[in-house]
């Protein structure tokens, strides 16, 4: 028996929470085109006869500018610490040298895999040149070419990982696929359809807080506030006559009630607390 922890670490945008997906096969993480959206870690269980991996999904390494942020690269420090084995994701599309720069700069002490991602959308000669870049460098040593979005490669990788994770016993229960409550993966569903529907810097202004679910017999009752900065932000979150909040509220219970598998009633309000991001008890609240 192998078990381990595995974190994933990457810029953002290189595809940790599509992989993390590919991987456990279920949609845990919230996956958007814009960076930034992950930002709590997040834990994906997935259990096999002989192995059982935790792995956890981290915030794209950043600028520590708000305090938000601050909280974020704890988080991706923390990963460091508890893991096994380190997966360092690259886009083979993406700045080499940036990513060069990025990952010689960690301090990781756990063994490396180096995976270059999105290899369905690189030409030959290009996939060429990345793998010769990383070829020499101190963490490329064990290198997997993959395609997070089109699942290629990805048995071969979850093999490799297997292989490299110490014996040992099961952390969690064989059916657990998180460590988080489910109500937090309803928030994040809620999230990165505010990521989807609105533009510049709403969605980062913006926050979800689950303040009622309620199991009932025939559905599930939610009531979620989203948390914004200004009056501004509240009035294009509701859009004109409540026309994008009952969008947002639309498309975000199909994707909570394929996740819970049973029907749902979401009801979604909008608060405005001033600053959210930069007050240590608003982030202590909403559970950063
Ligand atoms: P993260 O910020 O590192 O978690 O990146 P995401 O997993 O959220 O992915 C960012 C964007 O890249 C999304 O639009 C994904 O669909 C896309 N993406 C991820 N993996 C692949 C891949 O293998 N191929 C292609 N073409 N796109 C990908
Ligand atoms: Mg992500």
């Amino acid at each position: 028996m192998k078990s381990g922890f595995v974190g994933i670490f990457g810029k953002p945008n290189s595809g940790k929470s599509t992989l993390l997906n590919a991987l456990i096969g279920q949609k845990l993480a919230i996956i958007s085109p814009k960076v930034q959206t992950t930002r709590h870690r997040i834990r994906g269980i997935l259990s096999g006869k002989d192995y059982q991996i935790v792995f956890s999904d981290t915030p794209g390494i950043i600028e520590p500018k708000y305090k938000l942020h601050e909280k974020m690269m704890k988080a991706v420090e923390s990963s460091f610490v508890d893991a096994d084995l380190a997966l360092l994701i690259v886009d083979a599309n993406d700045d080499l040298q940036q990513n060069d720069d990025l990952f010689g700069s960690l301090r990781i002490t756990v063994p490396i895999m180096l995976i270059i991602n999105k290899i369905d959308k690189v030409s030959p000669e290009r996939l060429k040149k990345t793998i010769d870049f990383f070829q020499d460098k101190k963490y490329g040593k064990n290198t997997a070419t993959i395609s997070a979005l089109k699942k290629t490669n990805i048995q071969s990788l979850l093999q490799s990982i297997v292989n490299a994770l110490p014996d040992g016993e099961p952390f969690f229960e064989e059916d657990d696929y998180s460590d988080l409550p489910v109500k937090f993966f309803v928030s994040e569903m809620i999230r990165e359809k505010i990521f989807y529907l609105y533009e510049e810097e709403v969605p980062y202004h913006s926050t979800v807080l689950i303040q009622e679910f309620k199991e009932k017999e025939t559905l599930t009752k939610i009531r979620a506030d989203i948390i914004v900065q200004r009056e501004t932000q509240k009035g294009i979150i509701l859009g004109e006559k409540g026309s994008m909040i009952k969008r947002l509220g639309t498309e975000a219970r199909k994707d909570i009630e394929a996740f819970l598998q049973r029907k749902v009633f979401l009801e979604l309000f909008v608060k405005v607390r001033p600053k959210w991001r930069d007050s240590e008890l608003f982030l202590k609240e909403f559970g950063y």
